[in-house]
């Protein structure tokens, strides 16, 4: 979980200035890689499974484990840690981080945070967004004179192509405050397996009465077909529908 305590009370904007730098050979190199619960979306785990080139079930069985929302009944999915004094997250090694290229949104973002909540609701989705600092006592970087926007960092760690991949997934993580009823198990594995295990979704999809039940274009069948990040816009649709957030798929008349 995010350390609450280390959070700057500072509310900032994609213009807001900071100073911070990160680099092998930094005092604290790796500190943040330890004891850490990570989040991860559902582009996370895509570009993950691809890079050990796993089915989504097999990167799950072996990576991660399930957090349930008490209030809401949402699955979350974090990152699992070594069993080592350390708890070391499974893909740092000597040199950092292993899946660099592919590291998680969390990962990317640090030591920034996000708060899309102000700004939010089930016409028009996340609208603005809001920031701010996570500044943990090991993490030196932010003594280094390098200067940033919150813009600039994004671009840099590539943040932008993962929230918009993510972004209907962010829109159903903030309606889990809005909705008064707790999911029930049969949703919470729907909304699992839509969001997180996408080789399962694309079996439920094409193997089964699926399309016989919701109208689908021939077009979007094909693009889903042929594009696995569709196919995952795709599921995050299924999940609006049947959570009943909005209205985005059409059932078959009878
Ligand atoms: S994925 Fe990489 S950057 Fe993220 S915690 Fe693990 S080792 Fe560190
Ligand atoms: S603790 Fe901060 S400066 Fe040190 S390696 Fe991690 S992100 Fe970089």
């Amino acid at each position: 979980m995010l350390n609450i305590n280390a959070i700057a009370p500072e509310e900032l904007n994609l213009e807001s200035k900071f100073k911070f730098r990160c680099y092998p050979g930094i005092s604290c190199y790796k500190s943040c890689c330890k004891n850490i619960d990570i989040m991860l979306t559902p582009y996370d785990i895509m570009r993950l499974k691809r890079r050990f080139n796993m089915s989504s079930g097999e990167f799950l069985m072996k990576y991660t484990y399930v957090f349930i929302e008490p209030r809401s009944g949402y699955p979350f999915v974090f990152l699992n840690k070594n069993d080592d004094n350390e708890k070391t997250c499974p893909f740092l090694c000597e040199k950092g981080c292993s899946v660099y290229e592919d590291r998680p949104a969390t990962c990317r973002y640090y030591p920034i945070g996000q708060a899309s909540l102000k700004k939010f609701d089930l016409t028009d989705g996340i609208t603005e967004e809001h920031y701010f600092f996570v500044k943990e006592p090991h993490c030196k970087g932010f003594d280094e004179e390098k200067e940033w926007t919150i813009a600039e960092w994004r671009k840099d760690q590539g943040v932008d192509l993962y929230d918009d991949m993510n972004k209907g997934w962010r829109e159903l993580f903030f309606t889990r405050n809005l909705k008064a009823e707790k999911l029930d198990e049969k949703k919470q594995k729907a909304f699992y397996t839509a969001c997180y295990d996408i080789d399962a979704f694309r079996r439920f999809v094409f193997e089964s009465k699926f399309l016989n039940i919701f109208d689908v274009s021939e077009e979007r069948i094909k693009k889903m077909k042929e594009d696995e990040e569709e196919l995952m816009n795709f599921a995050f649709d299924y999940v609006k529908f049947l959570l009943m957030v909005k209205e985005t798929l059409k059932l078959k008349n009878k």
